[in-house]
């Protein structure tokens, strides 16, 4: 036999080390935006065509590269930033890694202009699957421009995997502002498809913010601002009167780096405590800045996470900040107390964060909320039901199987197609005389078997999703006008994902127009939704949305119908008349599917007299 194991020819080991850096048009806008920050740029500009699936140019002002640099630049593990082990804990630039452009060179046509200032003539160099093929000196300005063309052109299994391109167009921004916040003294430009998409003039941080996350903030920033030995924190939360009903406007800089920490948010978003209603997110633009050495940058370069060396004290240390800043301007007038003594003594301050506290934190229902994987789709594990089995009808019998396998507690896999599954249970009509709500949450229905135990807000959500899903398909819910119609400011990437919904949100009987720089007017919305409340339906639904959409299995339409029936069904805790009972009752079973919601929670409970005779003796 002869032997097997062969070398991989360059272009290939590049290839597949690319995959893990470059995974999206936006990986490699975030790898050329950071390096043009690295190399000291005063001004940067993006352009992309084609969400960057067909070219992601990024054009900078900085420091340049020599003619054996630039070349040198696209080999893997090239970078000018670190040179030996300990340069890794000290690190400053964003960059270290020299894989980047590597990366890029594997997997796009790229063509790179660079001009250092004491140089009298650039560098050109086009390069194809990792070799260099073309080299010319150039006159050009100093600063570096680089354009990836045709992003996975010899990778085609990962082009096909690319989204469309709303979906990566979004990603991109998402990148640019992460970029843009930390770096408000560079002026950044973007424009997508030759229309410009932000300018972003150099200012303030707070006019950075304003500029990317809207006017509606400009007066209603509270600076935050510590400083210890140990790390400073920085930057600005909304007045709590500006927390939304979507999670959009919430960063986190450590050192400058865009990182995502449920952790962190926690501690703001209890600093915010009582201040904000519970279903609504305070904006926030933080910057930790701590000793290199206190972190472990050992992790995955396109990963959010970060390792504290001491995160109780980085939570302790936040959370007291965000306290402080609030009460400082006096936010809340009940928070008006002792101001400073009142910080001395918070327990985040005066007390070590204890093991115990921090697990009561993360088993709070609000930690939860943000770590639990799409936890709209959460099946509550029904073992506790056990005992009801004998006389509950088990779900199972009517979702033939597909629906979610109680006590699992698993994901519900597969409930979006209604038509399929049928109402087997039609020869029980509920009657819809003499109903009782229990709880301000339960109506309990009469059957000539037993009864339902309906839950109200389960059953609206099932009879708005049907609705809904009739609209899009063919007759447009009906809109009512608004007499003075509302606008609605949204932050840049939630204004692309609107823009991208309006068409079936359109059916859904939402008229809204975009008015340019992420404003849309609502000139109307569907008859139940009331007047004055426009805004918010229309905040929660994305935000919802948001939540389904990592989900690759269900389509946009299919996201944007849960998202609305979740959101604008009868809340638990609403008290509902007569009339409104009976009609909810009526419309629950004259649903296609009336015992679940489309994500798989049950709408009733069915108990049954012969069974209850049982416990009774009888
Ligand atoms: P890293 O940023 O981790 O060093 P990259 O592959 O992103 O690795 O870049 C390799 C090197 O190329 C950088 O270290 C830097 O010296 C040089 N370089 C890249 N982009 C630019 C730029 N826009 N201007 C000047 N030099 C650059
Ligand atoms: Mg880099």
């Amino acid at each position: 036999m002869p032997d097997i194991i062969q070398l991989l020819p360059d272009n290939i080991a590049n290839q597949i080390a690319a995959g893990e850096v470059i995974q999206r048009p936006a990986s490699a806008v975030k790898e050329l935006l950071e390096n043009a920050v690295d190399a000291g740029a005063t001004e940067i500009n993006l352009i992309v065509n084609d969400a960057g699936k067909a070219l992601i140019q990024v054009i900078d002002n900085g420091k340049g590269m020599s003619e054996t640099d630039a070349r040198m630049a696209f080999e893997r593990h090239a970078t000018s930033k670190i040179k030996n082990i300990e340069d890794l804990f000290k690190i400053k630039t964003m960059g270290f890694r020299g894989e980047a452009l590597a990366s890029i060179a594997a997997v796009a046509q790229v063509e790179l202009k660079s001009k250092r200032e004491e140089d009298e003539t650039g560098v050109f160099i086009e390069i194809e699957n990792s070799q260099v093929i073309k080299q010319e000196p150039i006159a050009m300005q100093t600063g570096t421009s680089i354009a990836m063309k045709n992003l996975f052109f010899n990778v085609p299994a990962r082009r096909n995997f690319l989204k469309s391109n709303a979906a990566e167009l979004r990603h991109i921004v998402d990148e640019f502002i992460r970029v843009a916040m930390s770096f408000p003294e560079i002026f950044f430009s973007f424009s997508s498809n030759g229309q410009q998409v932000f300018h972003l003039e150099k200012g303030s941080m707070k006019q950075r913010i304003v500029q990317i996350l809207g006017n509606s903030y400009a007066a209603k920033l509270v600076p935050v601002q510590e400083q210890t030995d140990y790390m400073n924190i920085y930057g600005f939360v909304g007045k709590p009167e500006t927390a939304k009903k979507t999670r959009g406007d919430q960063y986190f800089f450590v050192n400058n780096r865009f990182i995502k920490s449920a952790y962190l948010n926690h501690a703001v978003m209890n600093a915010f405590n009582e201040m904000i209603a519970k279903d609504s997110f305070p904006m926030y633009t933080l910057f930790i800045d701590l000793d290199p050495a206190q972190l472990d940058i050992n992790v995955h370069p396109t990963k959010q996470e970060i390792k504290f060396e001491d995160e109780k004290i980085v939570y302790a240390f936040v959370q007291s900040a965000i306290k402080h800043a609030l009460a400082q301007f006096s936010i809340s007038p009940t928070l008006d107390f002792e101001l400073d003594a009142s910080i001395q003594s918070l327990d985040a301050v005066s007390k070590p964060f204890t093991d115990d506290k921090k697990s009561s934190a993360s088993s709070s229902s609000l930690y939860n909320t943000f770590t639990k994987k799409h936890q709209s789709h959460f099946i509550e594990s029904k073992s506790e039901l056990k005992h009801w089995k004998d006389f509950y009808e088990p779900k199972e019998k009517l979702t033939d199987g597909r629906g979610s396998s109680a006590g699992s507690g698993g994901l519900a896999e597969g409930q979006s197609d209604p038509i399929q599954q049928l109402h087997t249970n039609n020869e029980q009509r509920p009657t819809t005389d003499n109903l009782l709500q229990l709880h301000n949450s339960f109506i309990v229905v009469q059957t000539n078997r037993g009864y339902y135990l309906v839950h109200q807000q389960n059953a609206h959500e099932r009879i708005l999703y049907e609705r809904f899903a009739l609209a899009v398909e063919g007759k447009p819910i009906a809109t009512q006008q608004s007499l003075f119609p509302a606008t609605i400011e949204l932050n840049a990437a939630d204004a692309v994902l609107l823009k991208e919904l309006l068409p079936d949100m359109n059916h859904l009987g939402y008229q809204l127009e975009p008015f340019g720089n992420n404003t849309f007017v609502i000139q109307g919305t569907p008859a139940d939704v009331s007047q004055g409340n426009e805004k918010i339906a229309i905040e929660k639904m994305l935000e919802q949305y948001k939540h389904f959409s990592s989900d690759l299995k269900y389509s946009k339409r299919e996201k944007l119908l849960r998202s609305l029936a979740l959101q604008q069904s009868v809340k638990v805790g609403t008290s509902l008349t007569d009339k409104e009972m009976k009609v909810l009752i009526e419309d629950l079973f004259n649903c296609a599917i009336p015992n679940s919601t489309a994500n798989g929670k049950p709408t009733y409970l069915e108990f049954k007299k012969d069974e209850l005779d049982k416990l009774f003796g009888r």
